[in-house]
């Protein structure tokens, strides 16, 4: 498959070997896999720079998320990309242009959501194989597909292959995956009750399929590659496609009729795990047999993170070209640091799921690792460079958590002299304390890349164990004042169930997250009443279960941790607390704390039931730690005092990395009042 070897010789070389796709050739083995970003078509400008910044990365292919072929698919409120018409090749004109600026090829991944389509801009009827009802829980049914929509569809999918090939494609995708493309959903039995030619036997069902790569194939002719990314196994057993099954079979099939091959799980949330559920390379059982049936290229992914996990795939023959969405957006100079010799600077993804919980948000990419992703636009943010200070004095962070830390590394990259605090012997903040948790062990990566980066500036300070009051802060004569210090949680019980503190919170068996971090964790049976609803709660009372005791996680919300539906978690977390013994109860608001019991009233009906609870741990919120940020203001002689992360809005650890970013990068500004650029479209 190589066409001209890298010269140079080194253990990651194979990386960089070029690689002939159909009439392509790649300029090395590393792809930025089709993923949602928040932006498409919606934020055009932050789209272009996002291509540029992972241009400039090294990348060999760029892709488009999936984009959209008509109007009958819609994801709306996440945006996409369309080629509905001529009028869309613009846009896409503009990001192939700057991938071939950059000398990486330009993928298009079509697709058409069928049965899972939203429409919610185009109002159009959703359309699949058979009349059921639509994948999400809405008031609509999905509409059979007759011959004539299956030969008009095809006609669609060939028109936007024309399409994306006269706005430069290099490589069109068919997609086949995830549950979510039309095609795959002919595929799978569940979906595809059909009697005709379309339905029944597996050849019939991958008829549709076959159909759109040999069109495809017929459209773009040696103009592009035509790619076809297909979901292997959907991780349902027998009630879906499976690698040692049907999903094997249709590779076995189509074998050499795409000029590539990108294959993964479904559906997406099996696809894109957090790192709790998941480590890197996860898929390779399910997809290594690929290679071994198609003569053509085979793509894949896994979270890879680590040049040897990369390098590994290509060397024992799993995959041919390794690709990467979440690992590119918390580093998208992954290749250029490769190549450099930097791999050690690749600021790891920690798989906490973050940047998807922005899509469904319809607003651009957020990580917590990298906090310039989406705001390469419109802040002016690059991921690697950063301009040299505007102001000369020294700067005092207080607080070496995941916003002091950021701020720190941040300020000494533009140049300032910084002097970073903490209370406490180990740098790191909430992170360190949380990643000791069962599967959160990557998220230490948020304190490690940041220390490991400060270590080789000369222009960084680090004081441990140095609690800093307001005297000393100010007598430390830095004029500029970060205040990063965290937060913590309430003790009063005051939660958004009820906005009020609970009677009997102040008891010596209530006790908080801060104090199980800390190592205490009361006796007897356990209540975990959680009014957070995000991933801490579940899995402290998991944790508790695991220690043999008798745990009931109550909450206000009809979910386990509810807000983890935006990480895809929710079902794993749910899942978990019912194999853990953990007693659910739901919709359950905590109105009483007594010694030995408490009270709960169902949310609905206000029906009190008493759960008993020789210890209670309270997750209603969090509040901004001490009072160095008051007493600094107060005294009046710094030139800046600034609280920033958990200290300022006790949140996400993405929102505190952001936020010590934002402070470094803002130091010495002109203040403005928006601060950043919108787009505007008349
Ligand atoms: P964030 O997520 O906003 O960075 P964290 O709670 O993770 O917040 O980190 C806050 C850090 O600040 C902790 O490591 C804590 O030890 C440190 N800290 C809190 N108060 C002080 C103080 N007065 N002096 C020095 N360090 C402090
Ligand atoms: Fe990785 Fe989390 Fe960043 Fe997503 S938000 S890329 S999962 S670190």
């Amino acid at each position: 498959m190589s066409v001209a070897p890298s010269p140079a010789a080194g253990p990651y070389d194979v990386l960089f070997e070029p690689i002939r796709i159909g009439p392509k050739v790649a300029k090395n083995r590393l792809a930025i896999s089709p993923h949602a970003n928040g932006m498409g078509m919606t934020w055009p400008r932050a789209y272009r720079s996002l291509w540029d910044v992972r241009g400039e990365g090294g990348w060999g292919i760029l892709s488009t998320e999936i984009c959209m072929i008509h109007p009958t698919s819609d994801a709306q409120p996440s945006p996409d990309v369309q080629l509905w018409d001529d009028d869309d090749l613009r846009e896409l004109a503009a990001v192939f242009a700057i991938a071939h600026g950059h000398g990486a090829l330009a993928a298009v991944e079509l697709g058409h959501l069928g049965m899972q389509a939203s429409n919610n801009y185009s109002r159009e009827g959703p359309i699949g194989p058979s009349a059921l009802p639509h994948m999400y829980p809405v008031p609509v049914e999905v509409r059979a597909m007759d011959t004539a929509d299956i030969a008009t569809f095809r006609r669609w999918h060939r028109a936007a292959a024309v399409r994306a090939v006269e706005a430069g494609a290099d490589i069109v995708y068919v997609y086949a995956a995830h549950a979510i493309g039309l095609p795959m959903q002919f595929l799978c039995r569940r979906f595809n009750q059909r009697t005709d030619h379309y339905g029944g036997s597996l050849a019939n069902r991958a008829r549709l399929l076959r159909e759109l790569v040999e069109d495809t194939k017929d459209a773009v002719g040696e103009k592009a590659a035509v790619a076809l990314r297909f979901s292997v196994d959907e991780m349902l057993g027998a009630d879906g496609l499976e690698a040692d099954g049907e999903g094997r079979v249709v590779v076995e099939m189509l074998a050499d009729l795409p000029d590539l091959w990108s294959v993964n799980v479904s559906d997406w949330a099996n696809d894109s795990p957090t790192s709790r559920f998941a480590k890197e390379g996860a898929q390779e059982p399910f997809i290594d047999f690929v290679r071994g049936v198609t003569s053509k290229p085979v793509m894949g992914v896994g979270r890879f993170t680590s040049p040897d996990a990369m390098a590994g795939q290509l060397r024992r023959g799993v995959l041919d070209i390794i690709a990467c969405a979440r690992p590119a957006i918390a580093d998208p100079f992954i290749p250029a640091k490769i190549r450099a010799g930097d791999a050690d600077h690749i600021r790891e993804c920690i798989g906490c799921n973050i940047c998807i919980s922005a899509d469904f948000a319809g607003v651009p990419l957020r990580c917590t690792q990298n906090p310039t992703i989406g705001e390469e636009w419109r802040r002016g943010w690059h991921p690697e460079r950063i301009d040299p200070k505007a102001v000369d004095e020294p700067v005092l962070v207080v607080g070496g958590g995941p916003a002091g830390l950021e701020a720190a590394l941040a300020l000494a990259r533009r140049g300032h002299e910084v002097h970073l605090a903490d209370a406490r012997r180990t740098l790191g903040g909430r992170v360190t304390l949380e990643s000791r948790l069962p599967g959160l062990a990557e998220w230490a990566r948020v304190r490690d890349h940041r220390v490991q980066q400060l270590q080789t500036l000369p222009n960084v300070r680090i004081y441990l164990d140095s609690p800093v009051d307001a005297d000393m802060a100010v007598e430390f004569g830095a004029p500029h004042v970060a205040v990063a210090t965290g937060a913590c949680w309430r003790r009063d019980g005051v939660g958004r169930a009820g906005y009020v503190p609970l009677p009997g919170a102040d008891a010596a068996h209530v006790l908080t997250p801060d104090d199980l971090l800390a190592g205490r964790c009361g006796e007897g049976a356990v209540v975990v009443y959680d009014d957070d609803h995000y991933y801490l709660g579940a899995l402290l009372a998991e944790q508790l279960a695991s220690q043999g005791r008798a745990v009931i996680y109550a909450t206000p919300e009809p979910l386990v941790s509810a807000w983890t539906v935006n990480t895809m978690e929710q079902p794993r977390i749910q899942r978990r607390l019912h194999e853990a013994g953990v007693r659910i109860e739901l919709n359950r608001r905590l109105v009483s704390i007594e010694p030995d019991r408490v009270q709960l009233a169902c949310t609905y009906s206000d029906r009190i039931v008493a759960r008993r609870a020789e210890t209670v741990v309270l997750l209603t919120g969090r509040l901004p730690a001490g009072d160095l940020y008051a007493q600094l203001r107060a005294h009046g002689s710094l030139m800046t005092v600034q609280r920033i992360g958990d200290a300022a809005n006790p949140g996400t650890i993405a929102a505190a990395v952001y936020a010590g970013h934002r402070f470094a990068r803002e130091l010495g500004a002109t203040a403005d009042p928006v601060g950043f650029r919108r787009e505007r479209r008349v």
